[in-house]
């Protein structure tokens, strides 16, 4: 006979010595790890951090607002590197989490791991194993470049990355603090590295020649573009400027070291994706103009070349010929207005304002834009855009903000994060994860309409399937009871409530401390 075990409420909080042993992981807070940070001598990176990423003031970790860990940026952006090994330094959990990820996302080396011990971080040996490491992988015959990453726990406990040797046996030596109280998204993140990586190229050339691209340098003047886009977006975007004189020049983050150079070497940097603060610093520091947004739709794409055509010094009738030649392309598409039926859209891949006008153009009728990342001077007049027709646009966007939109605008497509799109199908409304989805595929010129069209139309037709599963299968396995189970599961509000109490409890108990310390 089977016998159920009775769960009383227990009146103390739950591990309270568990929780507060980890005192400076997730669970800290932002405020206890900025502090501690700050304490420990990282007072400048994290300064750097909060002018060039502005966060929430009352956001941690994971809710600020909520993607996944930002070190997931920088790592990603390192794997991609060609003759580069990236190594973390951080908490086990978070090394598996960011391990597991990237390997999803098919990155196709290992990511190395300095393991630590509270021991080793209080004494100071965490930082002579990460040297350690760093000289063990500095083998030239292997790679040019060794990129150690700081996550949350080392950067708060102050782990002097700075102290690295620049170089080792002639591979350069790259550390940088990733931490999450510091950089919002991981779309931020990339940037940390990106930036980074430029700095120290910049000062390369500063010092001596540098490699020529692999092709060798071409003849005509050339736009770097800021910001990870569809393989084919560079090469539609070099026809679009091949009018002006100008050629599509290196896509930062780049896959290889030389085309850093070659990045610097540009007439002008197009801030494609808009939150590349550091890496925009770099480009200025070098003597370049920097111009916002993209070449998306027909307003969109006049005003781009426009504005990318006077930064590189292009003389008007040159500028008119390109912006004429992409209205003859586009014009036949964005006329037909393909796309009818309203739609939220929210993401954190800082691409999600383009995405937003570009379907404005198509003929949707967009109703709220959503995104993780900030608003910057890259894109102020995307923003002016969209609400300029009646778009409401939230720059920093919560989940709870994203849902609320939903709520409110009743959209026939939901484009949004995961979150999103889960409780976009639970209400049977059809919907389309941004990332894999949306920002996987072109969005310049008459390509990238064309593609957007085809993908959104195949969504919005999806709502009779899903008015067809919601009546086949009623209400059965939802809330509490989801699942598979042998008979209904009970609810237990009265668990949940108690939890909620308890941990209402040590939270009031964890400020009232921090208050009185
Ligand atoms: S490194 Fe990432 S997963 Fe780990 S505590 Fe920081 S934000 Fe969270």
């Amino acid at each position: 006979m089977t016998r159920t075990i009775p769960i009383h409420p227990s009146q103390d909080p739950p591990n309270p010595a568990g929780l507060q042993a980890d005192g400076m992981g997730c669970h800290a807070g932002t405020e206890a790890m900025v502090a501690a940070a700050k304490e420990a001598g990282k007072s400048e990176v994290l300064d750097q951090y909060a002018r060039d990423y502005p966060r929430q003031p009352d956001a941690g970790p994971h809710d600020q607002p909520q993607s996944m860990c930002p070190a997931f940026g920088s790592l990603r952006v390192g794997l991609r590197m060609k003759r580069t090994a990236t190594i973390l330094s951080g908490s086990a959990c978070c090394v598996y989490g960011l391990t597991f990820t990237s390997h999803f996302y098919g990155a196709r080396r290992s990511v190395g791991y300095v393991p630590f011990n509270s021991e080793s971080l209080v004494t100071g040996k965490l930082f002579e194993d990460i040297r350690e490491t760093v000289h063990a992988e500095a083998d030239p015959s292997k790679v040019d470049t060794v990129i150690i990453i700081n996550l949350c726990v080392p950067t708060a406990s102050g782990v002097p990355l700075q102290l690295l040797p620049k170089e080792i046996n002639g591979v350069r030596i790259i550390g940088i603090d990733v931490p999450g109280f510091g950089v919002p998204t991981h779309a931020e993140a990339k940037d940390v590295l990106a930036g980074a990586m430029l700095k120290y190229a910049r000062e390369e050339i500063m010092h001596g020649p540098v490699a020529a691209p692999r092709a060798g340098r071409g003849d005509k003047p050339t736009v770097a573009l800021l910001g990870e886009m569809f393989p084919a977006d560079p090469v539609i975007i070099g026809q679009m400027l091949a009018p002006m004189g100008l050629a599509a020049g290196p896509v930062v983050p780049t896959r290889e070291w030389r085309e850093l150079y070659a990045a610097l070497d540009c007439s002008v940097a197009a801030a494609i994706h808009p939150f590349y603060t550091a890496s925009v610093r770099e480009f200025q520091a070098a003597g370049r103009p920097v111009v916002g947004s993209a070449p998306v739709g027909l307003e969109g794409t006049q005003d781009w070349l426009q504005n990318i055509g006077q930064a590189a010094g292009i003389a008007q009738a040159q500028i008119d010929l390109a912006r004429n030649q992409a209205l003859t392309q586009m014009r036949g598409l964005l006329m037909q207005k393909p796309i009818s039926g309203r739609i939220t859209l929210s993401g954190y891949e800082g691409s999600e304002l383009l995405v937003g006008r570009l379907l404005i153009e198509c003929g949707a009728d967009v109703r709220y834009v959503g995104s993780a990342c900030p608003a910057t001077p890259w894109n102020a007049h995307d923003i002016e855009w969209l609400k300029a027709k009646g778009v409401q646009v939230q720059m920093r966007a919560s989940l709870e903000q994203d849902l609320n939109a939903m709520y409110e605008y009743r959209p026939q497509l939901a484009i949004g994060t995961t979150p999103v799109v889960q409780i976009a199908k639970q209400n049977s409304v059809p919907s389309l994860y941004f990332t894999n989805l949306i920002s996987a595929r072109p969005l310049m010129g008459v390509a990238g309409a064309g593609s957007l069209v085809q993908v959104v139309q195949a969504a919005m037709g999806n709502q009779a399937r899903f008015n067809a599963m919601k009546e086949f299968f009623g209400d059965v396995g939802a809330g509490h009871a989801a699942g598979v189970w042998e008979s209904v599961p009970k609810d237990r509000p009265e668990f949940k409530a108690e939890t909620r109490r308890q941990l209402d409890k040590l939270l009031k108990k964890r400020k009232a401390e921090e208050m009185g310390s």
